[in-house]
């Protein structure tokens, strides 16, 4: 069972779960040629891919070649009735693509299933999209053992109410968007600063720590056993400030939590959720695996 950021930031977001027989993507946000290279990069086969969860429908996280390669390929897309809206509104072929069957939807705060024991629990998002979801999803079929996972990106607020469900993860990528000082002293005109900043935006650094801090209020083993890093801005962050911030979390000796930082130009390496000696996995990986 693994996980694997292929593409993350405001040039282009997917990843993939991969269970051996089956991988889902969430997001895709990048072209058929691109997600090729990086599953094959990262070990993966297209042939095993069996559908795509679609967040929302900023143009970092949807690709339109990447729909005519679903449909080509009977992909399904699982995704909110008002994301169809806005891409059959940008992409008239998207009517094809749904009266195929392979536009899936799912409605906020109601668990689906896309393959047997792959439950999916959509949460709404504060985010300046049509509606914006993060996902928690629990696989557990005779195959493996239970794996719980949360994906949590473009949100410009958490509340205790969305962090309590995102509990006792094998892994959750969290948005770490922008350090707040950059943000502000960046040349960016003031509307973009204070949209980014915004209620609608991005995760700071300094919210998804705080984000982390409450979850480990709740216990200390309700915190995720690997962390990914996601969605890092180009201009206003760096993997160095993203980190810096989050080591200050760790420095807590009994917090046990593995990391790995997402970034836009590189696939990270593949995150093996089922992996007893983690370190035996250490020579491939980066950062503090
Ligand atoms: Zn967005
Ligand atoms: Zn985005």
């Amino acid at each position: 069972m693994r996980f694997t950021m292929l593409a993350s930031g405001s040039k282009g977001n997917c990843s993939i779960i991969d269970d051996g027989q089956s991988s889902y993507l969430i997001d895709g946000g990048i072209s058929p040629r691109t997600l090729e290279t990086h599953l094959k990069i990262s070990g993966f086969t297209p042939q095993r891919l069996r559908g795509l969860i679609l967040t929302h429908t900023h143009g970092d996280h949807w690709n339109p070649r990447l729909l005519a390669y679903c449909a080509e390929k009977k992909i399904p897309w699982y995704l909110h009735k008002t994301h169809a809206r806005t891409i059959y509104d940008q992409l008239p072929e998207f009517k094809a693509f749904w009266e195929s069957g392979l536009a899936r939807f799912y409605l906020p705060n109601t668990p689906f299933e896309t393959a047997p024991g792959w439950n999916w629990f959509p949460v709404i998002l504060s985010h300046d999209s049509s509606e914006t979801f993060g996902f928690r999803l629990d696989i557990k079929n005779a195959q493996v053992p239970c794996v719980s996972i949360g994906y949590l990106a473009d949100l410009g607020i958490w509340d205790k109410a969305l962090v309590e469900q995102f509990t006792d993860l094998d892994l959750l990528a969290l948005e770490f968007n922008h350090d707040e000082d950059l943000q502000k002293n960046s040349k960016r005109p003031q509307f973009l600063i204070e949209r980014i900043m915004g209620n609608e935006g991005h995760l700071s650094n300094y919210q998804a720590v705080c984000f982390l801090d409450y979850l480990k209020s709740l216990g200390v083993s309700k915190l995720p056993k690997h962390l990914v890093q996601v969605h890092l801005s180009e201009q206003c962050n760096s993997p160095e400030h993203a980190q810096a911030a989050l080591k200050l979390f760790l420095k807590d000796s009994t917090i046990n939590m593995r990391f790995q930082t997402a970034q836009s130009k590189k696939t990270t390496s593949p995150i093996n959720l089922l992996e007893k000696n983690l370190f035996a996995f250490a020579e491939h990986l980066t950062e503090n695996y």
